[in-house]
């Protein structure tokens, strides 16, 4: 597998999201990039909008 060359390294692309993952309640990280968030445990990506949608509604 090769490495990932992330272009964006010297800006950190990803913001620590205050919202829980929809899956397993895991912490979110907001891809700021591509306006997607990542669960840092299952890994699992959700759009930012959505995210926000659901976390609203509760
Ligand atoms: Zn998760």
């Amino acid at each position: 597998m090769a490495e990932f060359k992330n272009p964006y390294a010297e800006e950190d692309p990803f913001v620590k999201a205050h919202f829980d993952c929809l899956k397993c309640g895991g912490k979110l990280w907001e891809y700021a990039i591509q306006g997607q968030m990542v669960c840092e445990d299952c890994r699992a990506v959700f759009r930012s909008a959505d995210v926000f949608d659901a976390q609203v509604q509760t």
